[in-house]
């Protein structure tokens, strides 16, 4: 027997219709399960854990924001390009929600928190690091090491929570010197155009109380035993990749090279309006994805969907992201 679409539908509705009406021959066949359960209406807890050598990667879904979709999103591409690539990957055409990845290493000697979200200073469908580190068994105060890729708010804010406490009370915070020069700079804030004054702002208001404690450092640099800064300028002046080695095993979280790899993996030359130069912004973009690529290097993101995580494969005169697979080991 061949079934066609309308035939599926039609079966699909009658099989609603009996349970719903919990009357008919097949609610009846189901015996004691009619008993309704409560919605749960809200995310499942979303961690994702893997290995790369000894050490152990836990992504954690610190959540979405959405913003309507412009022009503006794209500088060098029309509304209409945009749109049909989001079209192509079954993703709303007048939304972009942008989604947002922290990732936990454990060494084996050090927790290490890549990136912190917003805590509580974000929108109610973000901020969710904590809870996720709950429900994944880490407590904040065991976070030995923050790294910090960039100051943008989406990747530092979370350090500190809006009444002025850190979050991690017992980490090092480490943050790329090239940013440093840049955002703490007071004549540079002073000088900047109102558009960028929060932004300055919001950097200070996390690392101005604790200035003299944060550990700086720059490209090249071992920051924590197997994990090593590596030049990813250009999204911002300092912005950072991390290099996570061991055991011949090499985990590249690339932070911001994209913003959604869905448009910016698949169109590397188009630049999103949150990078600060363009121009190298794309220069860098291509050459990691092409390393990804060529050397098989399995890569994170901040903005890619959750995990986050998986290979970048060459398509078109572009790139994609190839998702890392559930696996019920590590
Ligand atoms: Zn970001």
């Amino acid at each position: 027997m061949s079934l066609n679409r309308r035939d599926l539908f039609q079966r699909s509705a009658l099989v609603g219709a009996t349970l719903v009406g919990g009357a008919g021959p097949l609610a009846l066949s189901m015996g004691r399960a009619q008993a309704a359960a409560p919605l749960a209406g809200v995310q499942a807890p979303a961690f994702f854990r893997f290995k790369i050598g000894a050490f152990e990667v836990t992504a954690l879904h610190e959540g979405t924001a959405s913003r309507p979709l412009d022009a503006s999103f794209v500088r060098n591409a029309e509304l209409k390009d945009v749109q049909a690539v989001l079209a192509e990957n079954f993703l709303p055409t007048d939304t972009i929600n942008i989604s947002f990845t922290t990732l936990v290493v454990n060494t084996g000697s050090k927790l290490v928190l890549i990136d912190t979200g917003f805590a509580d200073n974000g929108g109610p469908t973000n901020g969710r690091t904590l809870s996720q580190l709950k429900a994944a068994g880490i407590e904040p105060g065991q976070i030995d090491t923050i790294l910090l890729s960039h100051f943008h708010g989406d990747h530092l804010q979370g350090a500190r929570a809006k009444d002025g406490k850190l979050v991690y009370p017992n980490a090092e915070i480490m943050a790329p010197e090239a940013e440093w020069a840049f955002w703490m700079d007071d004549a540079r804030m002073a000088a900047a155009p109102d558009a960028m004054k929060g932004a300055f702002a919001g950097v200070h208001r996390v690392l101005k109380p604790n200035a003299a404690d944060v550990k700086r450092f720059k490209w090249g640099q071992e920051v924590v035993t197997g994990i090593t800064a590596v030049d990813a300028s250009g999204h911002t002046p300092g912005h950072t990749a991390f290099a996570i080695s061991n055991g011949g095993k090499t985990l590249l979280y690339v932070a911001d090279i994209t913003n959604n790899p869905a448009l910016f993996a698949r169109n590397p030359e188009w630049r999103v309006m949150f990078d600060m130069d363009g121009e190298k912004a794309v220069q860098t973009r291509k050459k990691i994805l092409d390393m990804a690529a060529t050397d098989k290097i399995q890569i994170s993101f901040y903005h890619a969907n959750f995990p986050s995580t998986g290979f970048i494969a060459k398509e078109g005169a572009g790139y994609r992201l190839i998702p890392a697979s559930w696996n019920s080991t590590i």
